[in-house]
């Protein structure tokens, strides 16, 4: 099998890798251009970096995190040894996971990106005015510091922060959600989050769009003359192998209840 790795840049991470790797050689072919297995060693942010860098190539991820246990990582670094023999002799299975899709529609032509946890327009300077569209039927008129549209994965990130629900990962959904939408009488959308399944398509529309800036994950992204951003369910996913059943509901516990 070939593999490669995606590692934070601290200490910590780097000796684990290099661990790892000491590990694997005997078994295991390094190939950081194909690889079959994609190894993250860090954080969720880590995975993030692993996601957007190989998700063109026929690759699986699997993550150890150096902190605490997180959403997209199933070993924490005391569960090394556990981790290094799982990868050398045992079967794994595959979780699809899904992303968004958006087209960032320009007068010149469009562009298509995609998000493994969210798209965020976000502007805490200036109030955003953006007409929401779904399947291409006028929804609402948001106005406030901006939105976010969320995977299942990244429910339990900035969605969550803003008061999103959090969505059993697995399932083809997307939520949006309001920065700081303004709510009174001249002004008024929905408020809550709204969650839709794969036939949806979300259009936004703003004469901001002008200049418009987002973040999509850890990434951040400028565009001019953008007309509109269409977001929906992408029908390409990533795979994550998986070698032991970790509960995600415990998961949730652990990091926002109980640790
Ligand atoms: P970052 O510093 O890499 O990440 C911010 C925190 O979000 C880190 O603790 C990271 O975990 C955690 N995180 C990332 N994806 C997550 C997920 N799906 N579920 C739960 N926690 C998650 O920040 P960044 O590079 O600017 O953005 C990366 C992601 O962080 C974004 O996609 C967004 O979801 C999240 N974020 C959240 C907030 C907020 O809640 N106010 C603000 C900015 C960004 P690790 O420490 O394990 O890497």
């Amino acid at each position: 099998m070939k593999y490669a790795f995606v590692t934070r840049d601290d200490e910590t991470s780097k000796k684990t890798a290099l661990k790892i790797q000491q590990s694997l050689e005997k078994y295991f072919v390094y190939d950081e251009i194909d690889p079959e297995i994609v190894i993250s060693i860090g954080g969720d942010g880590t995975i993030l970096n692993a996601v957007h860098q190989y998700m063109d190539k026929d690759c699986a991820f699997i993550g150890l995190h150096t902190g605490t246990l997180g959403f997209f990582t199933d070993y924490q670094l005391s569960e090394l040894d556990d981790f290094i023999q799982d990868v050398i002799h045992n079967e794994y299975k595959l979780f699809d996971r899904n992303l968004l899709e958006v087209k960032i529609n320009q007068k010149e032509g469009f562009e298509t990106l995609y998000a493994l946890n969210e798209l965020r327009l976000d502007q805490g300077l200036r109030t955003q005015t953006i007409s929401v569209y779904i399947n291409n039927v006028l929804f609402e008129i948001f106005r406030g510091n901006g939105l976010c549209i969320s995977t299942p994965s990244g429910s339990t990130g900035y969605n969550k922060s803003l008061g999103g629900a959090i969505i059993y990962p697995g399932i083809p959904l997307m939520q949006l959600t309001e920065v700081a939408g303004i709510h009174h009488n001249a002004y008024r959308s929905l408020g809550s989050s709204l969650i839709l399944d794969e036939s949806q398509t979300i259009r936004l529309v703003s004469e901001q769009f002008q200049h418009a800036s987002m973040g999509l994950d850890h990434l951040h992204y400028q565009f001019d003359d953008v007309e509109s951003i269409e977001v929906r369910i992408s029908q390409k996913t990533v795979k994550f192998v998986e070698y032991k059943q970790m509960s995600f509901i415990q998961r949730v516990r652990r990091a926002f209840i109980n640790s």
